[in-house]
C-alpha cells in the first residue's frame, strides 16, 4: 500500500480518538459552562489527558466487524456483515460489564484488552440493543432510534473497503452497522454516508469532493443537510454559538455528522477543526470523534499535533490498530493474524 494511505488509515484512527478524548471533557456541558471552566478559548488541551470513550471503543471493534467478515469471505453477504458486526459489538459488550473475565478465551485480540474495559457513558441504545439478544438489519428493526451511536463508529468501514468496494457497497455496509443497534433511518443513513466518505477521503477526496460524490446515494434530506454544512463550515472560521443553532447538537446521527462535516470544512487545519467540533453544547465527543475521522483520512497523521498524539489515550493501541488494518488490506491473511481476529 502507498505510504499515504498507511498514514491516512493511522491519521484517521488517531485524530478519532483525539476528537473523542478531547469532547469527553465537554459532552455534558453547556458551552456557557464550558468557557466558566476552561477560560474564554474553550477546552484547548486533552483534559484530564489518557481517556476516550465509547466512540473509539466501537470504532475498534468495527474494525474487528469488517476484517472478520472479509476473512470469511471476499464479497460477504448481508446476512455476514450483520453478523460479523454484531459478534464485534458483543464483544464490545463484555468490555462495558467492566471485569475482564479471564475464563473467556474465545474473541478477537481486542476483547482481550484489559484496557478497554472501562465505561464511559456509552450510549443507551447500543447497551440496550445487544443485551436484547435481537439483531437489526436493514429490514428487521426493532427499535426507533436515530441516535448517533451508529454513525460515531462506522470509520472503519469507508477505511477498509475504500480500495476495493464501490461507494454503494460501502454505503451499504455502513448502514448494516448501524441497523445492528438503531432501528431509524436517522440512525442509519449517515453510518452509510460517513463510511462513503471515509473511502474516498482516503482516495483523495476534499471533504467538499466526498459530500458532493453522495448525491444519488443517500436520502434527500441528510444530503441537504450535508451540503448546508458544507456551506456553513466554508463560510469562514466556525462561531460555537451558531454551529448548533444552524446544524443541531448532534446527538442524532445527521446532526453529529453535518456538525464533523462543517468543523472539518472550516479547518482550516486539523487542531482548528477538532476545538470547533468539541467546544459547543452537543454531543462533543462524538463530533470530534467523527470530525477527527474525517480530517484524518483526508490529511493524515501527520496533521495531529504530536503533543495530543502524546496525551491521547492508549495511542499505541489506536497505532496497532491501524497496522492490522494496513497487513490485512495489503493481504496478510496469515493463520497468526487470522487467530487473532476470529479468537
Ligand atoms: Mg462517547
Amino acid at each position: 500500500m502507498e505510504l499515504a494511505k498507511k498514514d491516512k488509515i493511522l491519521g484517521s484512527l488517531m485524530a478519532g480518538a483525539i476528537g473523542d478524548s478531547l469532547g469527553a471533557a465537554t459532552e455534558f456541558k453547556s458551552l456557557e459552562s464550558i468557557y466558566e471552566h476552561f477560560g474564554p478559548a474553550g477546552l484547548t488541551e486533552i483534559h484530564p489527558p489518557g481517556r476516550f470513550t465509547d466512540d473509539t471503543q466501537m470504532t475498534l471493534f468495527t474494525v474487528v466487524g469488517v476484517v472478520r467478515a472479509l476473512l470469511a469471505d471476499d464479497r460477504p453477504s448481508s446476512e455476514r456483515w450483520t453478523g460479523s458486526f454484531h459478534t464485534a459489538y458483543l464483544e464490545w459488550l463484555r468490555t462495558q460489564e467492566i471485569r475482564y473475565d479471564t475464563e473467556k478465551n474465545s474473541g478477537s485480540w481486542l476483547v482481550h484488552e484489559s484496557t478497554l474495559y472501562r465505561r464511559e457513558a456509552p450510549g443507551h441504545t447500543c447497551l440496550r440493543a445487544l443485551q436484547s439478544g435481537e439483531v437489526g438489519t436493514l429490514e428487521h428493526r426493532f427499535n426507533d432510534s436515530m441516535g448517533c451511536g451508529g454513525v460515531m463508529r462506522a470509520a472503519p468501514v469507508g477505511l477498509l473497503l475504500g480500495d476495493s468496494f464501490s461507494r454503494a457497497d460501502r454505503y451499504e455496509v455502513g448502514c448494516l452497522s448501524a441497523a445492528v443497534t438503531h432501528g431509524h433511518d436517522g440512525g442509519i443513513h449517515p453510518a452509510g454516508a460517513f463510511a462513503v466518505m471515509v473511502g474516498d477521503l482516503l482516495n483523495g477526496a476534499t471533504i467538499e469532493e466526498a459530500v458532493l460524490e453522495l448525491v444519488g446515494l443517500i436520502p434527500g434530506d441528510l444530503q441537504e443537510l450535508l451540503d448546508f454544512a458544507v456551506e456553513f463550515g466554508g463560510s469562514g472560521a466556525i462561531e460555537p454559538m451558531s454551529l448548533c443553532d444552524e446544524l443541531g447538537q448532534g446527538w442524532v446521527g445527521d446532526e453529529a455528522l453535518a456538525v464533523a462535516v462543517a468543523c472539518a470544512v472550516a479547518g482550516p487545519d486539523m487542531e482548528t477543526a477538532l476545538l470547533a467540533a468539541i467546544n459547543h453544547d452537543g454531543d462533543t465527543d462524538s463530533t470530534g470523534s467523527i470530525c477527527g475521522n474525517l480530517f484524518g483520512a483526508m490529511a493524515g497523521i501527520d496533521a495531529v499535533p504530536t503533543r495530543w498524539v502524546e496525551d491521547a489515550a492508549q495511542s499505541d493501541l489506536i497505532r496497532r490498530v491501524a497496522e492490522d488494518c494496513v497487513s490485512f488490506l495489503d493481504g496478510d491473511c496469515s493463520p497468526e493474524f487470522s487467530a487473532r481476529y476470529t479468537g
